[in-house]
């Protein structure tokens, strides 16, 4: 699903990765891990297609994300990836049903077809009881929750979550984490960045950063155990 090679990525004179290396197959539940500063957000721009390395190669669903122009990058991401922020990200005044909806303006269907996919997506969440709700109507598990449902609407078979547990509490951010497991369950490939031990400490892999590199993975230290 994700192949990194040597990805190195600089802002100006700041080098953020420098030679990650990283490969994560369909359907694995992984971390990215890091404190701040070690790459984590700027690794998330890469697996997301967002950004566009400054060296190495980075493949996406077996796609060269260098080759490819800007246009079909955008057609590979809205097909492939979904999106999950610590801010959610929710439009406010507009109901939630609509806000799951307009996961899916870029895809195509027609605001009937939006509707009826969003609609599952808010059941898939355990929120089809909020349709008309307003995003400030909700707690923030709950927002969370809307934002997930946007992010899996168009059936992507990658999800991406920055920090998805980092504004709520530990009991709304266990239900989140619950969330996203079932999603993987079901087939989704997870990959979850957070700078919390204990919520990366769960997961079955947990990938970790420091000064722009991969320098630990949980799954490699097994293989390498066995
Ligand atoms: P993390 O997500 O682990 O906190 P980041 O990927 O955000 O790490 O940042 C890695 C390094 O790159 C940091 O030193 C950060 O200041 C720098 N950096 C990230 N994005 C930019 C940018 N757009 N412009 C300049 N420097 C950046």
């Amino acid at each position: 699903m994700v192949e990194l090679t040597d990805v190195s990525k600089s802002y100006g004179e700041v080098a953020a990765l420098r030679g990650a290396t990283l490969s994560i197959d369909y359907g694995e539940l992984a971390g990215i891990v890091g404190p701040s500063g070690s790459g984590k957000s700027t690794m998330l721009n890469m697996i997301g297609t967002l950004d566009r390395p400054s060296g190495g190669t980075v493949r996406i669903g077996g796609h060269d994300v260098g080759a490819l122009s800007d246009r079909e990058l955008s057609t590979l991401r809205g097909g492939l990836i979904g999106f999950v922020f610590q801010q959610f990200h929710l439009s406010s005044g507009v109901p939630v049903l609509d806000n799951v909806a307009d996961g899916l303006l870029y895809a195509g269907p027609a605001l009937r077809e939006r509707r009826r996919l969003a609609r599952a997506a808010l059941d898939r969440v355990g929120l089809g009881h909020r349709l008309d709700h307003r995003p400030h109507e909700l707690s923030g598990g709950e927002r969370q929750r809307v934002a997930i449902a946007r992010a899996v609407v168009g059936d992507p078979r990658l999800l991406l979550a920055d920090e998805p547990t980092g504004n709520l509490d530990s009991r709304s951010g266990a239900g989140v984490m619950e969330l996203l497991r079932e999603l993987n369950r079901a087939g989704t490939t997870v990959v979850i960045i957070t700078h919390d031990r204990d919520i990366a400490g769960a997961l079955p892999r947990q990938i970790e950063m420091l000064d722009g590199r991969v320098v630990g993975d949980s799954t490699r230290e097994r293989v390498t155990a066995w």
